[in-house]
């Protein structure tokens, strides 16, 4: 095929794909193959891969011990649809949820199988806390995000997103997140407490422990605990979104281990397949699972090639020493941020960094320009934060330090070359 029948092919498919389209923008090639750390393209180019799914693929690309467990039940005629129906894969999943990660760390939820897409496990934790407290308002915080489905939209803070929505979207109220001008905590307390604060006791607070899409900001622990007791003297239902920071992307299996809390519903989705398959979780303590059957249903609730995945991926953590690898790729991450030029902010834990150009660039033009270079000079790596200024180094936890390394050498080179 000639390379202008090429062009135009590749014309036509970009015409008929809808404009709605997003990262294939940001990265513009077409991707063939893919293998642990690395991506790579129909020209043979090989990328470094440090958007992971955007927090689906923490044990990488095509795991070889993910993909013998899938290719095995597919080849043994295990069911690849089931409803809610009980089947070994969802059995099998479940127990070993429980055993390895539940009942180490205290946790008695019960287990939501909801939709398969993190937004739909963020509407049937907010559903869910209405339903129980009785109550309808939700405090979200500035810079969160938590899906796009009108419900998970209502508590994300991006004023464009919001205003595709085409519609209102109330129930919610924002408040700061910690990190900025205003002490965050006793300004909730404030809205809590003051009978002419004009909002009124709600039935939940969403939090995401490091806000991912918002910059990668991180919470304090102090703070964590605190919002914790927060909502426990006053009966309002925490909801920890996990989906980005879930199954050791900040180290722990979940990252609201670090403060030592334990939230009342807990939204599990991206990488808790492994395998980059979809499923998502809504964790519930069990006084709040006062669902009536079929509820909150859904015809993929339960991808069964998922739970198999999801079974072999729980293993994985342990045997690959998942939580110490993501302490190891801290200590390299950290170490070589202090590198990097003074005009450019970080911060971060675990395996998921930001580096801030909103100083030297508040329109996200360096950002951009940065995100290209890497691109061109084979490093994949999203934009994040307002205007997306933010840089997020999101690599597969699973990835060794040299190709760490030689990911930032890549990233380090375009922001040398962009603010010179
Ligand atoms: N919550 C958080 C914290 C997320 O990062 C995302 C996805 N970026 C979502 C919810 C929504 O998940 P999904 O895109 O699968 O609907």
């Amino acid at each position: 095929m000639s390379a202008n029948q090429d062009q135009e092919i590749e014309s036509y498919v970009h015409a008929r794909e809808s404009a709605v389209r997003s990262y294939s923008r940001a990265f513009p090639t077409v991707f063939t193959s893919a293998k642990g750390a690395f991506l790579h393209d129909e020209a043979g180019r090989t990328y470094i891969d440090f958007l992971a799914g955007a927090g689906a693929l923490n044990f990488g690309h095509n795991h070889d011990v993910l993909k013998a467990a899938l290719v095995k039940y597919v080849e043994d005629d295990g069911l690849t649809h089931g409803l809610d129906l009980h089947t070994a894969a969802k059995e099998t999943f479940l127990r070993t949820f429980t055993q390895q990660i539940l009942e180490p760390r205290g946790l008695d939820h019960h287990v939501q199988f909801t939709g398969p897409t993190g937004a739909n496990a963020v509407e049937a934790a907010l559903k869910v806390a209405r339903r129980a407290t009785g109550r309808t308002g939700v405090l979200a915080f500035m810079g969160g995000y938590h899906g796009h489905s009108l419900g998970s939209l209502a508590v994300t803070a991006n004023r464009d997103h919001r205003a595709a929505a085409g519609i209102d979207l109330p129930g919610a109220t924002f408040v700061p997140f910690p990190g900025g001008e205003v002490d965050s905590l006793a300004y909730l307390r404030m809205l809590l407490d003051d009978t002419h604060s004009g909002v009124a006791l709600p039935a939940a607070i969403i939090v995401e422990t490091v806000q991912a899409e918002g910059g990668v900001n991180v919470a304090p622990v102090e703070w964590l605990r605190d919002l914790r007791r927060l909502c426990s003297q006053r009966d309002i239902v925490l909801i920890v979104d996990e989906i980005q920071t879930g199954v050791g992307r900040t180290g722990p299996y979940f990252s609201f281990e670090r403060a030592g809390i334990i939230p009342d519903v807990v939204t599990v989705s991206k990488s808790i397949s492994g395998f980059g398959l979809p499923m998502a979780l809504t964790l519930l303590r069990p006084e709040l699972d006062v669902w009536q059957p079929g509820e909150h249903t859904g015809t993929f609730r339960g991808n069964q090639l998922a739970f198999v995945t999801a079974t072999a991926a729980i293993d994985l953590f342990a045997t690959e020493e998942i939580e110490d690898r993501v302490a190891a790729h801290s200590a390299l991450i950290s170490t070589w941020l202090q590198r990097l030029d003074p005009r450019l902010g970080h911060r971060g834990i675990g395996a998921m960094w930001g580096v801030d150009t909103a100083a030297s660039d508040p329109t996200g033009t360096l950002a951009r320009d940065v995100a290209r270079r890497c691109f061109n000079d084979g490093l994949v790596i999203e934009r994040t934060g307002r205007n997306d200024t933010v840089l997020k180094i999101l690599p597969p936890l699973t990835i060794s330090e040299l190709i760490l390394d030689e990911g930032l050498d890549i990233l380090h080179a375009a922001v040398r070359s962009c603010l010179a």
